[in-house]
């Protein structure tokens, strides 16, 4: 407050809202950059994407409200993606019922599509939007308007202003790190507030570390947000960019002092993107980090050299796109010229340093055919095992250029926007059971049954397993081969879930019973059968 001549006027404060993202690299970034530049800026994580389906309740919009009336932001950065429009709506709106004057929407969702935004929101920030909001508080601050500031598209009486684009910021070590703790920091989530922040703040469970090197991807593919993001900045700096290894390694630092940590997950589009820099990471992050870490790759990026680098530093686990098993969908379709014998060669380079691995798929792709979906079966009952899966359903981002050659081409309408359909809310991993069309269905159903793996020595069941040894497939690949190799079945993928959940059903139950029978004979051991009667006893009742 200003209680004095030589008093410094108080700066307006801030407040960044992180829609179903605890960790929030974006958000945090912003966050971190408003900060460094001396104004004051909260931290709201408004639910975690663990509860991703689950939407927000009334009593959690009613938090929100109440804090930010209690905070008085002069502000509000809402951070979304495309699935969170609606919710955005809605946190929009709890800020105007607290007061809050001025509400900008900024992250993804915004860049793809800020005409969109321009409506529920006052302002959306185009791009990275670390120094674009230190410039809209420097503007609030001086009681101006924001027309005109970089990246800032806002509506005036005689339409949308589109202020000019800043160039990509090049010196991504000049970005502080995000703010460690819980000062200034609250969440939302299962009804409740918590004054404080569940990712990193104070803590003494070890947690995984969320970080990312590089922005952007060397990579161009049509369905992908970074392809319209690429040609919205096209001429404004060179799109891929790294920091320093050093930079990277400093912030990790950081974070283990602040608090414990068991991993790392470099959120990276391709950590692979390039060997000396991937190099020179691995060679400072072993001795000084040395935690297990999961990574993202590229099958034409995957070399033997690389890989034995990182598997020498820590690395553990790798998700790879494949996207699709026909090389004709992914030219056409996707703007991937990999080859499938490229695709082989790089899962059993991954196979061979026994690492898990996740490779994703995309379904529900109207310019697919039977053909096209039985060559990716074809694919997956090839990738070396044991792998996990996950087969997404095509979700429609909007300004990609596969979103707008279908527009044109009449396969979907602007109804089937992820802002709309919210797919990466509900249903992003396809399911069997969901509606879909007939081929589609098929597709999902072996690739479901496929990825079933019982673990041994825990005897679990489980698609998912984040151990290489002891992870065993349970169905054979000839079995689901000669689903695949009938129409029959393709034309059934109902009766082919049903024939298959005979054939698993008692592999189940063989595998619980064994797990139940070990711990009885492990109780009878350690001396405790009367525990294992009464055990029994409550289980028969
Ligand atoms: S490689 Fe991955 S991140 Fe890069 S453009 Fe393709 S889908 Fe996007």
């Amino acid at each position: 407050m200003n209680s004095g001549p030589d008093a410094k006027p108080t700066r307006p404060r801030s407040a960044i809202i992180a829609i179903y993202d605890k960790t929030c690299l974006g958000a945090r970034y912003v966050h971190a950059s408003v900060r460094a530049a001396g104004y004051p800026c909260d931290l709201i994580l408004f639910r975690d994407r663990r509860v991703l389906g689950t939407p927000p309740t009334d009593e959690e919009y009613r938090l929100l409200r109440d804090l930010l009336a209690r905070l008085k932001p002069a502000v509000v950065g809402v951070s979304l993606r495309s699935f969170a429009f609606g919710i955005a709506e809605r946190v929009t709106r709890a800020a105007r019922e607290a007061g809050v004057p001025l509400v900008v929407w900024g992250g993804t969702h915004p860049t793809l599509d800020p005409e969109s935004c321009l409506g529920p929101a006052d302002a959306a920030v185009v791009g990275e939007g670390e120094q674009t909001m230190v410039d809209i508080m420097a503007a609030v601050t001086a009681g101006l308007p924001l027309t005109g500031i970089r990246n800032v598209w806002t509506r005036g009486p005689d339409g949308i202003i589109r202020a000019p684009l800043r160039p990509l910021e090049q010196d991504l070590d000049s970005v502080p790190f995000p703010v460690m703790g819980d000062e200034g920091k609250y969440t939302i989530d299962k009804g409740r507030l918590h004054e404080g922040d569940i990712y990193l703040g104070k803590t003494d469970q070890p947690r995984s570390y969320y970080i990312i090197a590089s922005r952007g991807c060397p990579f161009n593919c049509d369905f992908c947000c970074n392809n319209a993001i690429r040609r919205r900045f096209e001429g404004l700096g060179t799109y891929v960019r790294k920091r320093s290894p050093e930079n990277v390694v400093r912030e990790l630092e950081a974070a283990r002092a602040a608090m414990p940590l068991n991993y790392v997950s470099f959120m990276d589009e391709l950590f692979t993107l390039d060997r000396d820099w991937n190099r020179e990471i691995c060679a400072l992050y072993k001795p000084r980090i040395g935690l297990p870490f999961w990574a993202g790759v590229h099958p034409r990026t995957v070399t033997d050299e690389m890989m034995a680098t990182m598997v020498d530093a820590g690395l553990h686990l790798v998700m790879m796109g494949i996207q699709s098993g026909s090389e004709r969908s992914r030219r056409e379709n996707f703007h991937r010229s990999t080859t499938n014998e490229e695709i082989l060669r790089a899962t059993r380079l991954i196979h061979k340093y026994r690492l898990v691995s996740y490779f994703d798929f995309i379904v529900d792709n109207p310019y697919e055919t039977r053909d096209d979906l039985r060559q990716t079966l074809e694919l997956i009952l090839e990738l070396p095992r044991p792998h996990n899966l996950e087969v997404f359903s095509l979700c429609w981002f909007p300004s990609t250029s596969l979103t707008e050659r279908a527009l044109a081409d009449g396969k979907i309408t602007r109804d089937d926007l992820e802002d709309r359909t919210s797919k990466t809310f509900d249903h992003f991993l396809s399911d069997p059971t969901r509606p879909s069309n007939a081929d589609n269905q098929f597709a999902i159903t072996i690739a479901w049954f496929e990825q079933l793996k019982v673990n041994w020595p825990d005897l679990t069941v489980k698609f998912w397993q984040n151990e290489f040894d002891g992870s065993r497939h349970l169905l054979p690949q000839g079995l689901l081969r000669f689903f695949v190799s009938r129409d029959f079945f393709w034309e059934r993928p109902e009766l082919t879930r049903r024939l298959l959940n005979l054939v698993v059903r008692p592999m189940r139950y063989t595998i619980h019973s064994l797990r139940y029978a070990r711990a009885g004979v492990r109780m009878v051991q350690a001396g405790k059968s009367r525990e294992l009667i009464g055990k029994l006893r409550q289980r028969l009742n």
